[in-house]
């Protein structure tokens, strides 16, 4: 079809993703170098010869690496195959000195699997073409320019031959906003899967594949058929490091294509990089077929089995099934349950509390109390998951009376996270022990006697009264009276 015949029917937004996220191992994928990066590590210090690609070194297959791979291709719901292998994908870049990647190309350890994202509260299945491992090139440092403008560029192997698994999406997307919801979501369920780390500097690098359609070709269900994605000329968007760059590159990426099309100008066929400084994607080179990589198997890596690992290597529950679990075991709302399972180690520690309390107590505890906390100190769950002990006892505390709600929430709780103190250490040195009844009697007594006046407004019905004299009662236990109790003593007295 013309551009320009093109222009005259609506277009639809098609996209499908290949993202790369790093997996977490203790050790490079075909070598014995290890992966734990540091800000002021030398440039090259973290290799040897396998990853610096020197003649005669041979390649090792890390079990872990595979182990990922597995448990990310059944989190996935994806086919994890019996037999795998390995290719060699060849280019010439400086990034990577064997001259080829180490990769997977007709038998990858993961097919067709599927991701359900919600977006706007509209559940959609993303499909999972395939998932496969290979190695990580090293990395370019531009000096005096961007990719196009440098003086010159240094190279960094301390990131060649980092696992990494290369997840490619069929091109179910109808907008960008889509793009954004499965990367977050994926992020979500390999963080669960503990095999991926998004905080990590460039663990996550998204290439997003873009064209426009006509409407016509979408069928109600929302499938486009195999023509009419052959035919349509798209982009292949690089150099995307974030969800949020995902959605803004895709978008300025819809808005150029067209405008091409309605100038009658035809949509190239190319790949473009993703300029985040700008907001724009500019082209980089005609999009390489698969023909230019020359794969063939690599030789130095036999045949991987892994026919019974899907059995033997267990994943824990995924976050929608944990979400779901929550309400319904729990009775939680939405929100909370959402709140309380964002990351694995929040749910872990909210069940641990649940365990013991009742679950309202327990998700406004964690979820609420906690966890705001947290945020205000910018410190995660996993920072003090070793002092769950002391956080169920100060819950205790609360639950049997022992200390008000408001002193638990912000003196003790605040000091436990600053000062790194226990709580009844805090409760002593603060005298926060609750008021024995005795004591709270003892001080309505007094602030009625001492308070005449406020006694004769409460009886001319004056509102403001009451709250006087529990703000009298409050002082003279120093706070550690429930203001409630107290209100329900003096009137009880008062109106005798
Ligand atoms: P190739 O290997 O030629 O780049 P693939 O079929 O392997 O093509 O697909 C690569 C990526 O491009 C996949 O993420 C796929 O979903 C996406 N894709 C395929 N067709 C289209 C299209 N018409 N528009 C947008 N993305 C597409
Ligand atoms: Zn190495
Ligand atoms: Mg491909």
């Amino acid at each position: 079809m013309t551009a320009q015949a093109l222009s005259q029917r609506d277009l639809a937004t098609v996209i499908g993703l290949e993202v790369h996220v790093q997996l977490e191992t203790d050790t490079k994928i075909f070598c014995g170098c290890s992966t734990e990066s540091s800000e002021d590590e030398e440039p090259n210090s973290r290799t040897c010869p396998v990853c610096l690609g020197l003649p005669g070194a041979l390649p090792v297959l890390n079990e872990g690496a595979v182990e990922a791979a597995v448990k990310v291709g059944k989190a996935l719901d994806a086919d994890v195959a019996e037999h795998t292998r390995f290719h060699r994908k060849n280019y010439y870049y400086p990034d990577l000195p064997k001259n080829f990647q180490i990769t997977q190309y007709d038998a990858p350890i993961c097919a067709d699997g599927t991701l359900e994202i919600s977006v706007e509260g509209q559940r959609r299945e993303i499909a999972i073409e395939r998932a496969h491992l290979e190695e990580d090139p090293g990395s370019l440092q531009h000096k005096g320019g961007g990719i196009d403008t440098a003086d010159y560029t240094l190279v960094n192997y301390n990131r060649a031959g980092t696992p990494l698994m290369e997840i490619v999406t069929e091109p179910d997307f109808r907008s960008p906003k889509e793009t954004r919801a499965f990367l977050a979501k994926l992020e979500e369920v390999l963080e669960y899967l503990g095999v991926f780390d998004a905080a990590r500097d460039g663990s996550l690098r998204v290439d997003a594949n873009i064209s426009l359609v006509p409407a016509d070709e979408v069928a109600d269900d929302g499938s486009i058929g195999t023509d009419a994605l052959e035919a349509a000329n798209r982009t292949e968007v690089k150099n995307i490091s974030s969800h949020k760059g995902a959605e803004q590159a895709l978008a300025y990426e819809v808005t150029r294509q067209k405008n091409a099309v309605q100038r009658g100008r035809a949509v190239e066929q190319e790949t473009r990089h993703w300029d985040e400084s700008r907001g724009i994607t500019v082209s980089m080179r005609s999009k390489e077929e698969e023909k230019d990589y020359r794969y063939f198997r690599e030789a130095d890596l036999p045949p991987l089995e892994v026919a019974d690992w899907k059995q033997r290597i267990p994943i824990p529950e995924l976050p929608d099934a944990r979400r779901e679990r929550f309400r319904e075991e729990y009775g939680l709302d939405a929100e909370s349950a959402a709140k309380l399972t964002s990351t694995k180690e929040v749910a872990d520690f909210f069940e641990d509390v649940a365990e013991e309390f009742h679950p309202d107590l327990a998700a406004t505890w964690v979820a609420d109390n906690l966890l705001g906390e947290l945020n205000y100190r910018d410190l995660e769950v996993t920072d003090v998951d070793d002092r769950l002990d002391e956080f169920t006892r100060l819950v205790e505390l609360v639950a049997a009376d022992e200390i008000t709600t408001k002193n638990a929430e912000e003196v003790v709780l605040r000091r436990m996270l600053d000062e790194g103190e226990e709580p009844d250490a805090i409760i002593d040195a603060e005298g926060l022990g609750t008021a024995d009844d005795d004591e709270v009697a003892t001080a309505v007594a007094e602030a009625i006697e001492e308070n005449p006046d406020a006694v004769e407004d409460y009886h001319a019905g004056e509102g403001g009264a009451i709250n006087f004299l529990v703000g009298q009662v409050m002082q003279k236990t120093g706070g550690s009276a429930d203001p409630g109790d107290v209100n329900g003593m003096l009137r009880d007295r008062l109106d005798e």
